[in-house]
C-alpha cells in the first residue's frame, strides 16, 4: 500500500493524518498498543507514534499492529525531566528504536519513577489516603511503575476528592504536594540521551507547563543548546492565537514543528488525531527532519531507521 505523501511545508491552516504523541497500557493509557493502532487506523491516520511515559515496552506490539492496519509507526516515548523547578516533558522520536544511551536512561527513569511513587504515597497518606501505594497499585492494573494518574484514581475511589480533576487540582498538579519532581533528570541530560541515540527530541505540550512566553523561550534555548530540535506546535486543543505565537518562537529558533493529541483513553476530550489545526507557518514539519524525512515514503509498519 502507498501512503499519501505528507507536505513539505505548513502552508495552510489544517489538520494532518499524523499523531506523534499517544499513550497505551505500557504506561498510563487505557488501550493496549494494538487497540490504539486500530483506533488510529479507524480514524484515518497514516502516521503515528506511541510515546508512553519512560518506556518503549509497547513499541514491538504496536509495530506489528501498524503493519497489519496499514499505517506507519515511529517508535517513541515521553520523558519526565526538570528545568528550573518545573516538570518538563520531552518526547523522544526514535526512528532506530530503543538503542544507545537511552537504554540506560529509561532504566534510570524507571528507578526514579519507583522511588518517586514511594514519596508521593508518603505525602498522600498525610492527607488521608491510607496505604496509598497499595491502593494506587490496584488502579494501575499491571506491575508497571506508578504514575500520578494511579494516585488520582485512588484518591477518588477512597473519597478523599470527588473527582479526577480535583485530585490534580488539590494534590497532584503542578506545585502541589504530590507533584514530586526531584527524581527526574535535568532536561539537558535527557535530551542528550535521545540525541546520542539517534533520536529527535521534542518539547511536549509547551503551552501546558504554565510558563510565560519569555520563560518558554528560555526553555527552548536551553533545550536547543542540549541538542533538542523540535517542539509540539499543536498538542490537543489550543487557543489559535497562542499557537501562532508559539509558531513564531519556533521560527525564530529554526525548530521543527511536531503535533500530537496526548491521547490516553477513549471518552476523554482527546482522540487520536484530534488536535487543533496546525497554522500556516515557516517552521518546518517534523517529518522534514533529516532523521525522519524517510517516513514520508515509508511503507506501513514500524519505521526502519534511514
Ligand atoms: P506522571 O507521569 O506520573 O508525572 O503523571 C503525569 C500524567 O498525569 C500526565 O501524563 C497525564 O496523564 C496526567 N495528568 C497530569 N496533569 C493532569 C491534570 N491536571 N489533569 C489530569 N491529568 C493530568
Ligand atoms: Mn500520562
Ligand atoms: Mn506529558
Ligand atoms: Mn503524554
Amino acid at each position: 500500500m502507498l501512503m499519501p505523501r505528507l507536505p513539505t511545508t505548513f502552508d495552510a491552516d489544517q489538520r494532518y493524518p499524523v499523531d506523534l504523541h499517544m499513550h497505551s497500557t505500557a504506561s498510563d493509557g487505557a488501550l493496549t498498543p494494538t487497540e490504539l493502532v486500530t483506533l488510529c487506523a479507524e480514524r484515518g491516520l497514516t502516521h503515528m507514534s506511541l510515546t508512553d511515559h519512560d518506556t518503549m515496552d509497547g513499541i514491538e506490539e504496536a509495530g506489528h499492529a501498524a503493519g497489519q492496519a496499514g499505517l506507519c509507526l515511529i517508535p517513541g516515548c515521553e520523558l519526565s525531566t526538570r528545568w528550573q523547578g518545573v516538570n518538563i516533558h520531552v518526547v523522544a522520536l526514535m526512528p532506530g528504536g530503543l538503542q544507545g544511551a537511552l537504554v540506560e536512561g529509561l532504566i534510570q527513569q524507571r528507578e526514579a519513577r519507583i522511588q518517586r511513587a514511594a514519596v508521593i504515597a508518603e505525602r498522600l497518606e498525610k492527607v488521608g489516603l491510607s496505604n496509598a501505594l497499595e491502593k494506587a497499585r490496584l488502579h494501575a492494573g499491571s506491575d508497571r511503575p506508578l504514575g500520578r494518574p494511579d494516585f488520582a484514581r485512588a484518591l477518588v475511589a477512597e473519597g478523599v476528592v470527588p473527582d479526577w480533576a480535583s485530585a490534580f487540582k488539590r494534590y497532584l498538579g503542578s506545585g502541589k504536594k504530590g507533584d514530586v519532581k526531584a527524581h527526574w533528570p535535568e532536561i539537558s541530560e535527557a535530551v542528550g540521551w535521545i540525541v546520542d541515540s539517534g533520536g529527535v527530541a521534542v518539547i511536549a505540550h509547551p503551552l501546558r507547563h504554565g510558563l510565560t512566553r519569555r520563560k518558554r523561550g528560555l526553555l527552548m534555548d536551553t533545550f536547543q543548546a542540549a541538542g533538542g530540535q523540535a517542539v509540539e506546535l499543536v498538542s490537543g486543543q489550543q487557543n489559535p492565537d497562542s499557537t501562532r505565537d508559539l509558531a513564531r518562537q519556533l521560527v525564530e529558533r529554526d525548530l521543527y514543528a511536531s503535533m500530537g493529541s496526548d491521547f490516553h483513553f477513549p471518552g476523554s476530550h482527546a482522540a487520536p488525531g484530534s488536535m487543533s489545526l496546525v497554522p500556516r507557518t515557516a517552521a518546518p514539519p517534523i517529518w522534514q527532519h533529516p532523521r525522519l524525512v524517510h517516513l514520508r515514503d515509508a511503507p506501513p509498519g514500524r519505521l526502519e531507521a534511514g
